[in-house]
């Protein structure tokens, strides 16, 4: 079972240490952990849970090692800075920032290349799940990936549920996971609005290995509770 935090644009260097700190001290039952701050409070993560098996991944990661690409981070600075892995083709990245189907598979080949942990995100918007292209996107995104590879990661995302408080039912994240994994070997993580409250009964599902959790995941309290029902 694996349960990843995405603080999404939260969480500076100050905060993250409060929060590290205090996971640091929690029992969190032999589930894995992740936690992927803002790049600038990665530091702060790496050394505050040094000595724990909780690892720290970044939100983002570019697939060379240095260039002319303002304003973005390389598999190798990571990788220097003591960071486990990255999050890459989060829907907000495709949505506002441009992110295709070949950029996210470029930036995952490069960081598995560089001996990172990569989350890749897929999922269908609300028009295509509508429009009755759900396993046609899946299909496509997921293809784009390329090979399996035992540090690659699918995180299911149904963008309708992202932050939306929506969340994708038991069933229909098992079907979505169930057909990720017939296209690709890999640990599928389920990813939309997921909370103490609804995380059982997601994770409970044959084809649910973990979550990634946003908004509930700021909390320490919150992010242990998921934890528990995921035991
Ligand atoms: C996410 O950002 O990956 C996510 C699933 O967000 P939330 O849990 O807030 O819907």
């Amino acid at each position: 079972m694996l349960i990843a935090a995405n603080w999404k644009m939260h969480h500076g260097p100050g905060a993250t240490a409060t929060y590290c700190s205090a996971l640091r001290e929690r029992d969190l039952g032999g589930v894995d952990v992740v936690v992927c701050p803002p790049f600038v409070s990665l530091p702060n993560a790496v050394q505050l849970l040094a000595g724990t098996e909780i690892g720290v991944a970044a939100q983002n990661v570019h697939w060379e090692d240095e260039g002319p690409h303002t304003g973005e981070i390389s598999p190798a600075m990571l990788r220097e800075l003591g960071v486990y892995g990255a999050i890459v083709g989060h829907s907000e990245r495709r949505q506002y920032f441009g992110e295709t189907d070949e950029t996210a598979a470029r930036r995952a080949r490069g960081a598995l290349a560089a001996g990172l942990f990569v989350i890749a995100c897929v999922g269908e918007t609300e028009a295509e799940r509508e429009a009755g292209e759900t396993q046609s996107v899946l299909r496509r995104q997921v293809g784009a990936l390329g090979e399996a590879d035992d540090h690659l990661v699918v995180a299911y995302e149904p963008v309708w549920a992202i932050g939306t408080g929506h969340t994708a039912t038991p069933e229909l994240a098992q079907e979505a996971h169930s057909l990720i994994k017939s296209l690709l070997d890999v640990v599928v993580l389920y990813g939309g609005s997921v909370k103490p409250e609804n995380a059982a009964e997601l994770l409970a599902q044959p084809d649910v290995d973990g979550a990634l959790v946003g908004g509930a995941s700021l909390d320490v309290d919150s992010l242990v509770a998921i934890c528990e029902a995921g035991r």
